[in-house]
């Protein structure tokens, strides 16, 4: 069976118009190679409406073609939908601090009803907006946690893609080891799989545009290619990450790995590339799934 590669984009409908401008690029980017991206929307950015810019931005790539899929509801901070997670907590150490400080004011949030209100929040300013319903779900810096998945099946979200096979990606930051080379956990499996109250989790390969990648040019590309080659043995549906802030930090290179990455796809025939909303309208991303995920959240 071919892979399906799925190129994701986050914090779209957050920020202003340099941002607006790093998705259109790369959206334009994408369609140059015949390629849609499933974009992963804020409808509330940091609790306000969303800007008229963005609104009018994303219909028009709603009609070329593009996915617009949900990225909780505020992202006012990295907490929204459960305690912090990896691989944001090697990007940001002081995540893990920072929410032991907060603990007594956070964990209140992490109820049912709670964070189903916040989807259905959610869901009604797509449609609102877009005029979509959105069929799955990234819980912003992947901060995750059981309630949240049981409010996903509730509102009918049975896909989630916050986990991470590699997060290698975030390895050139002044904090982190240096080495960008390959490696990819063992404790999730490298295909959807089922998870909590039956939602089916699709694990992010890894992102390869964070900002300060382009320094580290020739390593990425070659990184990107490696991972890309592997999964295709593995998993049946692969998902890539970029963020509006990451792409936009260089533009120039972001077309670059992109441009690479289709290219080394197709040229050795390890698949082809679809939005997140195709892949599950049609039952693929169901045929898929290869078992079920470990017992790991403690929240
Ligand atoms: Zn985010």
């Amino acid at each position: 069976m071919p892979t399906y590669y799925v190129w994701t984009m986050d914090d779209v409908g957050a920020g202003g118009s340099d941002v607006v401008d790093a998705m259109r690029q790369t959206c334009a980017c994408w369609e140059s190679f015949g390629v849609r991206g499933t974009l992963f929307v804020v409808p509330k950015p940091h609790g306000a409406p969303m800007s008229p810019e963005w609104i009018e931005a994303l219909n028009a790539m709603r009609e070329r073609g593009h996915d617009l899929q949900l990225h909780g509801l505020t992202h006012e901070d990295c907490f929204e939908f459960g305690p912090p997670n990896w691989p944001a907590t090697d990007i940001v150490p002081d995540f893990i601090p920072e929410f032991e400080r907060r603990r007594d004011e956070l964990m209140p949030r992490y109820t049912l009803e709670r964070l189903q209100a916040r989807i259905e929040e959610g869901l009604a300013l797509m449609q609102e907006n877009f005029g979509v319903q959105p069929t799955a779900f990234r819980a912003p810096c992947g901060a995750i946690s059981r309630p949240m998945f049981e409010a996903l099946a509730r509102v009918g979200i049975r896909y989630q893609s916050a986990m991470f096979i590699s997060g290698t990606g975030y390895d050139h930051l002044p904090h982190r080891p240096g080495a960008i080379a390959q490696r990819w956990v063992t404790d999730i499996p490298h295909t959807p799989f089922r998870w909590y109250s039956g939602v089916v989790e699709l694990p992010v390969l890894n992102e390869y545009t964070w900002r300060g990648a382009w320094q580290r040019e020739a390593e990425f590309l070659a990184l990107a290619k490696e991972d890309v080659s592997r999964i295709a043995q593995e998993s049946e549906v692969a998902v890539l990450l970029t963020h509006t802030h990451g792409v936009g930090d260089n533009l120039d290179y972001a077309r670059r790995l992109i441009g690479s990455v289709i290219a080394h796809v197709r040229e050795n025939g390890l698949g082809d590339f679809a939005t997140l909303g195709e892949l599950i309208a049609s039952g693929r991303i169901e045929q898929a799934v290869r078992g079920a995920g470990p017992d790991i959240l403690a929240v």
